[in-house]
Formats: C-alpha cells, sequence, structure tokens
C-alpha cells in the first residue's frame, strides 16, 4: 500500500477526522457514565459498513468495584490480508470537569467554548484517532491485517476498564497501541506503579477542656507520623540512594468538635516507583512511622491510640524493551512522517500498566492533548492529525517490523 512514488499512504480527510474529535469531545461521558460515547461509536461503524457482528461489549462494569453504565467496547476485525493481530484503543471517559463541554475550533486550538469545562480531549482526542484510522481504511480500500480497536471504560478513576477487560475478546493481538498523550512524536514505553493506602487511626475521646489529658488525640497521632516521614525523606519526592519514588498524604478527615479529643482519623495516601520492591519500602516507611506515632501518644492512664493499616496495588509499572517490536513498529510511523521519535516513561499511571498485565505490551502515543483535566484543556489540532496519520499506518501495517 504504497504511493506511485513508494512513499506510505497516510493521507486522512482532515476535516471529517476533526469533527469526528469535535462530536465526541461534546458527549458527556465521565468515568462510568460511557453508554453514550459507545452508542456514538457503534452507530458511526455501522454507517461505515462495519459488521454488527464484529462489534461487542465486555462484562467488565460487572466486575469493576462500583459498577458501570457499560463495558468496555471491542471491535475485532478480520484482516484483508494476513498477518499479527494489531490493537488500536484509547479510553472512552473523561473527568467530571469536561462534561459540558461545547467544543469551538480556534486557527490551530479546539477549546471549549463553555469556559466553566474542560474539553475532554483527554481522551476523546485518542478514540477520534483510532476511529479515523480505521474509518479512512474502509472509505479508502486499504489492505489491512487483523485488527482490535479497544476502548476501555473508567480509565480516570482507576485504569478500571484495562484492569477488567475479558481478555479473550481482545483476539491474542500481537502489537499493541494506545493514543493517549499529547505531542505525536512521543512514544511511551513505561510508567510507573502506584499503591493506595488507606489508614485509619483511632484514639481516645474524652473533654478537651476538663480532662484532656485522658484523651489520645487521633489528629496528633497522624501530625507526628507525617511529620516523621517527611524529616526523614518519605514524604512528597523521595530519593535513596539510587532508588526514587514519591509519595503524598492527599486527604484527611478527623473531627466533630473542638471540644472533644478526638478519637478518630481516616487517611488517604499513595506511593508511587517504577521499582516495585522500593515502592513497599515506601508503604512500609508509612506502616512505621504511623504505628510508631500510635505508641508515642498516651494519656493520663497510659492508654494509647491503634492504626489501622491497609495498601492496595493500583497498578504496576512496566517497561518495554526499547528494542521491541511494538516500540520499532510505533517509532518507524513517526520517522515516515519526518518527526522524530522520543521514547519516553512517565510519572502516572496508563491502561498500558494494565495491558502489559494482562501479557499486552502496549506502546502509547500522542494525539494533541493539551492542559488536561483543566478548563484550560485544549487540542492541538497539528498534533491530533499527525497521530491519525500514525495510527494509519500502523493500522494498515504499511509499517512493519
Ligand atoms: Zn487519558
Amino acid at each position: 500500500m504504497t504511493s506511485p512514488d513508494g512513499a506510505y499512504s497516510h493521507v486522512v480527510d482532515e476535516s471529517a477526522a476533526i469533527s469526528l474529535a469535535m462530536d465526541l469531545m461534546a458527549i458527556p461521558g465521565r468515568s462510568r457514565q460511557e453508554s453514550g460515547v459507545a452508542e456514538f461509536l457503534r452507530s458511526r461503524l455501522l454507517q461505515a459498513g462495519v459488521c454488527a457482528d464484529y462489534i461487542q461489549f465486555d462484562t467488565a462494569h460487572r466486575r469493576i468495584p462500583g459498577g458501570g453504565e457499560v463495558g468496555n467496547l471491542i471491535i475485532k476485525l478480520p484482516g484483508t490480508r494476513k498477518g499479527p493481530r494489531r490493537l488500536l484503543m484509547a479510553h472512552m471517559d473523561t473527568v467530571p470537569i469536561c462534561v459540558g463541554c461545547q467544543p469551538v475550533r480556534d486557527g490551530d486550538q479546539i477549546r471549549s467554548a463553555n469556559s466553566r469545562t474542560g474539553l475532554g480531549g483527554d481522551d476523546r482526542a485518542g478514540v477520534a484517532v483510532v476511529m479515523t484510522a480505521v474509518l479512512e481504511l474502509i472509505r479508502q480500500g486499504l489492505s489491512h491485517p487483523p485488527l482490535t480497536l479497544f476502548f476501555p471504560v473508567q480509565e480516570e478513576i482507576g485504569l478500571y476498564g484495562a484492569r477488567f477487560v475479558s481478555t479473550q475478546k481482545l483476539g491474542s493481538p500481537k502489537y499493541c497501541f494506545n493514543w493517549d498523550g499529547s505531542a505525536p512524536q512521543f512514544v511511551n514505553i513505561g510508567a510507573t506503579g502506584d499503591y493506595g493506602m488507606e489508614i485509619e487511626i483511632q484514639g481516645l475521646a474524652s473533654h478537651a477542656g476538663v480532662h484532656p489529658e485522658r484523651g489520645v488525640n487521633a489528629i496528633v497521632i497522624a501530625a507526628m507520623a507525617i511529620a516523621d516521614l517527611t524529616e526523614n525523606g518519605w514524604h512528597g519526592l523521595i530519593q535513596k540512594g539510587h532508588h526514587r519514588g514519591t509519595s503524598n498524604v492527599g486527604i484527611i478527615s478527623a473531627g466533630e468538635a473542638t471540644n472533644v479529643v478526638t478519637p478518630l482519623l481516616t487517611l488517604r495516601a499513595e506511593a508511587r516507583s517504577h521499582d516495585p520492591v522500593f515502592r513497599k519500602k515506601i508503604v512500609e516507611a508509612y506502616r512505621k512511622a504511623f504505628e510508631k506515632a500510635a505508641r508515642r501518644v498516651k494519656s493520663s492512664e497510659g492508654a494509647t491510640g491503634s492504626v489501622k493499616f491497609s495498601a492496595e496495588l493500583k497498578y504496576e509499572s512496566f517497561r518495554l524493551d526499547p528494542a521491541s517490536p511494538v516500540v520499532s513498529l510505533a517509532s518507524k510511523a513517526i520517522s515516515s512522517l519526518g518527526l522524530t521519535p522520543e521514547l519516553c516513561i512517565g510519572n502516572g499511571g496508563l491502561d498500558a500498566n494494565w495491558m502489559a498485565v494482562h501479557g499486552f505490551p502496549t506502546v502509547t502515543l500522542g494525539c494533541g492533548q493539551q492542559e488536561i483535566h483543566t478548563i484550560r484543556e485544549s487540542l492541538h489540532v497539528p498534533s491530533f492529525l499527525q497521530g491519525c496519520r500514525i495510527a494509519l499506518l500502523l493500522a494498515s501495517g504499511q509499517v512493519d517490523c
């Protein structure tokens, strides 16, 4: 599938791609409420002539804690020629700040005309990239290997769609590409792992004016533990020898009155590191700091508080070999457009983290997102269109190992 001069064919109908992205961004669809987006995608694919039997939903939403309107949308297209199956993906949900978005074009940018909302380019731009690639394959009659389109739900609230996907429905793809990022030359090949911690401190209530000495204040225990973690370099940016990580106390709730020595506090924190062993060390440092603080705060009768500590892995880190075929395919597609591919590692979680756990190494590519999760969010149109061309090159199999 090359043009007469031997160059790759990566032409996309630009105005169709842009209006598809804008139509998608206008659909409300925060996490757990993706059915409008899914229905829109299904009807566009049917309109383009995709056989209804190829389009299915899985049952991820029944396994995800907290449920959801729909499962993941998965489309399995047979190849028009032989070759390893390729998977193209982008998550359907947006963060709540994007609900009510009114996308408008302003030169090279798309923004929301509603100044109180974000745009939802994260990740409707990615969804539009994947859709454009397939719609262009059909429109231009390009041949292609077997393809899976995977549109996960609930990325923003914990990578749930990718985590709970019915993996057998994906059809054993060999090369997987996820669009969820900014510049089109970026190839994300790794991301950090994240532990969520929940800490409950039980103190002892007493009258704060009459007999404060008889109580054990749960807030004091937390304060001492957090001060200890901060002084010893376990809070915020963590650097111990050649080990790196981060941690953050994000949420504290406690207390109902100033005249009561506060008996109960709950706290939520996180710990991240690319290194799973070091990440566990951070979690251990938290546990020890809170237990130590609980032993140190005593009532006049010698009573102490207690700590209930739980930690849950939200997602594991992953790192693809820069020399692996999926990375070199993505790099080749990017180079063929005259861009210089830049391999990078992320410090946030991606659906690709769970794809790696399921045995489907996935690179994540840019699609023009800017200032995501804010009301200043915009989509950089030229970058988005480059993303569409890269996706078309990868979906058609024009770039090969
Ligand atoms: Zn995203």
